[in-house]
């Protein structure tokens, strides 16, 4: 163990702190290390791996569209793009998709799309646009996307950035109202803030912000990379308010656990600005992961996954906020994807993690206060009783230091 690390250490930019644990291999909501100790994944690759671990119907999809045809680029039409698509659409509402890899790319391809809607659509001047995002953002690691985080880490050493965005607090429903102008293209936002530690906005928040987008003609677009699919107990975290967003930007568990792959989704006259050569990606697209993402889709909806994540995040919820200890703050979050805030005067979350690990369970501090927690999806309850088990006997352990 110790020397994969070191190779790793070695050869791998430290652009990450991982856990001292090494692992081989997983299965539904396990995951093996090299000696063959089990852990369980109360992290699901950051929400990505809602399915569980290897699921064997989404690796027959992968396997079997890998034997037949991956790549081709979107030089050409190939028989996955529509379906997947088309299955994308239906079950979002949303009328048109453009396919992309990872978050942050789909994330870059929803601004240009806003800017080039504010400038043929909206009339703003030329290069003028302001796309209004929340303080504590979390968007990818772009460099446009870093230059509108509020986080200092994230911008230190990589400027300059580009210019054309406004930050207002998130919650604050009168603040994005005052922040809209002539030149305003979009409000960019994700209905929980996941990196930031899994905060929650104030009920009825996402369904104003639809109003005031609405009433100024701004476009509002969801950040859903990570409260999309399920994961709040929703199939989208807008539908909680019933809100439908003007553009929707989805990525993680779509491509099931397996592959990258994202997609924006927007109305038509917001799609329609884009003309061949604007914008593109050698693997957006690729047949392979079109033929994983329809399989995510479709095992997502016979799988019930977002009434589970709904049941089982209740639960779960209710089980940590019975655990009392001056290190607790706050438990909060919304079905699946919920944080522990801890006092870090009394404890590190990284360390309280670094414990869980001892004790089987694998999850990951953000902001060294906050441990989140984001199992894939089809945990069962017994499953999440040993989690909590775990929970308990972490912070029993901090008392006996204390
Ligand atoms: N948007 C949100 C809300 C995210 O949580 C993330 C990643 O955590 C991203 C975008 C970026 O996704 P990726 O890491 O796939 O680029």
């Amino acid at each position: 163990m110790e020397q994969l690390i070191a190779l790793e250490k070695r050869y791998c930019a430290e652009n990450y702190a991982p856990l001292p644990v090494v692992l081989h291999s997983g299965a539904g909501a396990w995951l093996t290390d090299i000696h063959g100790r089990r852990y369980l994944d109360m992290m699901s690759a950051y929400s990505a791996v809602s399915f569980g671990h290897s699921h064997p119907r989404l690796v027959a999809a992968l396997t079997a569209q890998a034997r037949t045809l991956a790549v081709t680029s979107r030089a050409y039409y190939t028989d996955q793009l529509g379906p997947f698509l088309q299955r994308l659409c239906e079950m979002t509402g949303m009328p048109r998709a453009l396919p992309m890899n990872t978050g942050a790319e789909a994330v870059e391809t929803a601004l240009k799309a806003a800017r080039k809607w504010a400038y043929q659509v909206r009339g703003v001047a030329p290069d003028r646009a302001e796309v209004i995002v929340c303080a504590g953002n979390f968007a990818g690691r772009t460099t446009a996307i870093i230059g509108f985080s509020s986080e200092p880490q994230y911008r230190a050493g990589f400027g300059p950035f580009a210019p054309g965005f406004v930050t207002v607090p998130f919650g604050d429903a009168a603040a994005l109202e005052a922040a809209i102008t002539p030149n305003t293209a979009a409000f960019l936002v994700e209905p929980v803030q996941g990196e930031a530690g899994i905060i929650v906005p104030p009920p009825g928040y996402l369904a104003q912000c639809r109003a005031i987008c609405s009433r100024h003609n701004v476009l509002l677009i969801c950040d859903e990379v990570q409260t999309g699919l399920c994961r709040t107990g929703r199939l989208l975290a807008c539908d909680h308010e019933g809100v439908r967003p003007d553009g929707l930007i989805l990525g993680k568990a779509l491509g099931g656990g397996l592959l990258p792959v994202s997609a924006f989704l927007a109305r038509e006259d917001v799609m329609a600005v884009f003309t061949p050569g604007d914008h593109g990606s050698t693997f957006g697209g690729n047949p392979l992961a079109c033929a994983v993402g329809f399989a995510a889709l479709g095992l997502m909806q016979e799988e019930g996954l977002a009434a589970r994540a709904q049941r089982l995040g209740d639960m779960l919820m209710t089980k940590l906020r019975r655990l009392r200890h001056p290190a607790i703050r706050e438990v909060r979050g919304k079905g699946l994807l919920i944080g522990m805030e801890l006092d870090p005067a009394l404890v590190s979350a990284r360390d309280f993690c670094e414990r869980l690990m001892q004790h089987g369970v694998l999850s990951k501090d953000t902001h060294g206060t906050v441990v989140r927690l984001a199992p894939p999806l089809v945990v069962t309850e017994q499953e999440i009783d040993i989690a909590v088990a775990a929970f308990t006997a972490v912070l029993q352990e901090f008392d006996m230091a204390a």
